[in-house]
This record gives C-alpha cells, sequence and structure tokens, in this order.
C-alpha cells in the first residue's frame, strides 16, 4: 500500500464494498432485478431499464486520454462535487480530523468536511500578492489531524492561477501526511498545463477535472478524479455502485469526441477574447473600481458600489455572482464571461446606472 493511503479512514480500508451486479456484456441479463423491456420511446444506446456499468470503461479510458493520464489513475463521477465529498469521507474521521482551504475559494470544499464532520482550518490567500498561496502558513497548519489540503488553480472565484511550483513544493512537503487536492476545474481557460503529468511523482496528489465549464456539459453532471491507481481503488469502494448515469456516459462520449474537442478549443479561445475585452471595458467604467486578472471564465470585479451593479444587470436580464460573503472580498462581484452579445448588454447595463457611455 503506498504511504499516503495509511492516511484515509482505517474502516475504509477495511470495508467490504457492495458487491453490484457482475458486468457481462455478452450474456443476457437475468441477475439485476431489472425490467426486460425498455420504457416506450428510450432511445439512448444501452437501455435505461438496465442499470449502467459502473466505472463506464470505454468512458474511463476516453477521459484518460483527454487528460493524458492512464485508465487506472482515473474515477469518474457526478462533477467534481462528488470527487471532493468522496475524499473527504474516504480520508477524514469525523471529530478527528481536519482539511485545509485557501479562501476566498470553492465553497463546496468546507460544505463537504462540515457534512462529514471534518474540522475546516482556513489559511487565506495572499490578496496583496494577486491572492497567492501563502505556503508557509499552510504548512505550519498542517497539523497531524490534517488529511487534505485543497487547492483550486486557476482559483473560484478570484480566477488566479496558483504557483505550480508552490503546489509542487506543497506536494513534496506533505508526503505521505497529507494529500494535496489540486482542483482544475477551469484550468482550459488558463493556457497553463495541467499537472496531471506530475501524477507519477507524487503519491499524494489528487487532481479534480469537470466537464461542466470547457467542455459545456454542467447538466450532465460529470467529472473526473486523477490520482494514484491505489488511491482510485480505495474511492471507488465509497462512490454508489451506479454512479454515473447511462444518459451521462452516453453524452460525455458523444459530446467529448475528436470534432467537439475541436470546437470546445475554438470556444475557449473565445471566451478568453471576451474576457480580455470585457476587462477592458469594465476598467473604464465609474462604478468599477478594479478587475482581477483572470485565467478563468469569469472575472472578479472590485466595485465602487457592488448593490448598484448587481440592480444594473438584473435591469438588463443578467444575473451575475454576490460572495461578498466571503473573506476579503466585501466590494466584489463575479461575472462570468458570457457571449459577446450578453457582455455587451452587462457593460451597457452597468455604464446606463451612472450615466457614463458605454
Ligand atoms: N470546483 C470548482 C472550482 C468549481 O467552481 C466548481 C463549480 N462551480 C466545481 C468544482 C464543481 O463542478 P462540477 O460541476 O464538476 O461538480
Amino acid at each position: 500500500m503506498i504511504k499516503i493511503l495509511e492516511r484515509a479512514r482505517p474502516d475504509i480500508l477495511a470495508l467490504q464494498p457492495y458487491q453490484h451486479a457482475a458486468w457481462e456484456p455478452s450474456l443476457e441479463r437475468m441477475h439485476a432485478n431489472e425490467m426486460p423491456w425498455r420504457a416506450e420511446g428510450d432511445s439512448t444506446g444501452a437501455g435505461l431499464n438496465r442499470y449502467p456499468e459502473p466505472q463506464p470503461a470505454e468512458l474511463v479510458s476516453h477521459l484518460a486520454e483527454l487528460y493524458d493520464v492512464q485508465p487506472n489513475n482515473v474515477l469518474v463521477g457526478r462533477g467534481s462535487d462528488e470527487g471532493i465529498d468522496l475524499l473527504v469521507r474516504t480520508f477524514c474521521r469525523a471529530g478527528q480530523d481536519s482539511v485545509v482551504i485557501c479562501p476566498p475559494t470553492f465553497g463546496m470544499y468546507k460544505v463537504s468536511a462540515r457534512i462529514q464532520g471534518a474540522n475546516v482550518i482556513e489559511v487565506p490567500l495572499l490578496k496583496e500578492q494577486g491572492f497567492a498561496l501563502d505556503s508557509a502558513a499552510l504548512l505550519a497548519a498542517c497539523s497531524d489531524a490534517v488529511k487534505l489540503v485543497f487547492v483550486c488553480t486557476p482559483n473560484n472565484p478570484t480566477g488566479n492561477s496558483i504557483d505550480r511550483n508552490a503546489i509542487e513544493h506543497l506536494c513534496e512537503a506533505l508526503a505521505g501526511r497529507a494529500v494535496v487536492v489540486v482542483d482544475e476545474a477551469y484550468v482550459e481557460f488558463s493556457g497553463i498545463s495541467s499537472l496531471s503529468t506530475t501524477l507519477d511523482r507524487y503519491e499524494n496528489l489528487v487532481i479534480l477535472r469537470t466537464l461542466s465549464k470547457a467542455y459545456a456539459l454542467a447538466g450532465s453532471r460529470c467529472g473526473a478524479v486523477l490520482a494514484h491507481s491505489e488511491i482510485i481503488d480505495v474511492l471507488a469502494r465509497v462512490i454508489t455502485p451506479y454512479a454515473l448515469p447511462t444518459q451521462t456516459i452516453e453524452a460525455v462520449l458523444k459530446f467529448t469526441d475528436a470534432t467537439h474537442v475541436k470546437q470546445a478549443n475554438e470556444r475557449i479561445a473565445q471566451i478568453t477574447a471576451e474576457r480580455t475585452r470585457l476587462v477592458e471595458q469594465l476598467t473604464r467604467l465609474p462604478l468599477i473600481r478594479k478587475v482581477w486578472t483572470s485565467d478563468s471564465n469569469f472575472l472578479l470585479v472590485d466595485c465602487i458600489d457592488a448593490d448598484r451593479v448587481l440592480r444594473s444587470a438584473v435591469g438588463v436580464g443578467l444575473i451575475i455572482r454576490d460572495p461578498r460573503s466571503q473573506l476579503g472580498l466585501a466590494t466584489c462581484l463575479r461575472i462570468s464571461v458570457g457571449s459577446p452579445e450578453q457582455n455587451d448588454r452587462l457593460i451597457r447595463g452597468i455604464a446606463q446606472a451612472t450615466g457614463a457611455a458605454a
């Protein structure tokens, strides 16, 4: 067993997982108490009367290729949200273990930890240094109780990428002690390569990828955990037996084929061009104090009057995110980069609120 797995919950390591119905596609199924007929109008490939394949091999191999890792380094689940939840449940004992998060950051790390009864230690990002990781404070916070450290890059909601060397240093310093979970939900928008190529080097590195953002498949609920094969095997015991619905499996395979990947790349280029345009235009508006540099498909914007900006967006039929309750973001809003028409409309709406020219 790899050393970092000694840090997983002992009861999970000892768990006898549920024995799902055997996957034998060459045989006709009379072993899973399913109906032998499809519902009328069911046009899926596999038939919704049948349970889907647990960890579907074709999808796992396909995502392994997409993310440049081996199939045994991949676990597929219902979005990165499920990956976060599985990691917390697998590694943290309620009332005893802790996770470290770096606020302001994605909210589910804390929520998943709290649901599991794990303690949450906060090591804030350094706002004055463009929301950089506070590596020294982070390592100092990693007592024996800390099992997971969540690092989001590019970070939501600040948009900046976290220095790759700092993350690799963290993996080295915490080897055998804590898992470094790197959430790369927005990496496709950053032009920076994924850390997945370093999986061979760090047994305690876990990467989260999602189909929800760059591949435009948020409604299909699909994401992947990339990690050492032994970590994947343990997570696979914890995930529900038929986690991914048949429609999701078929949709993700269809919409991540070569044609769609090419289209996704073109759209990523379009979004990053729009991001640049939006930064330029927002910066000129009197209600906006600062627009943070972003490697993502959203912008963090510091406002002179955030309420007024929110109202002016609603006035032109658009909703933007209010993250003001988060640490250090008391006057900030988060804007997802939209279509050119939506971006124009937003700029016009905010400009009109102050009588400025758009
Ligand atoms: N990580 C980050 C940083 C996110 O912003 C989000 C969604 N907003 C997620 C994970 C969850 O994504 P998924 O749809 O894959 O569950």
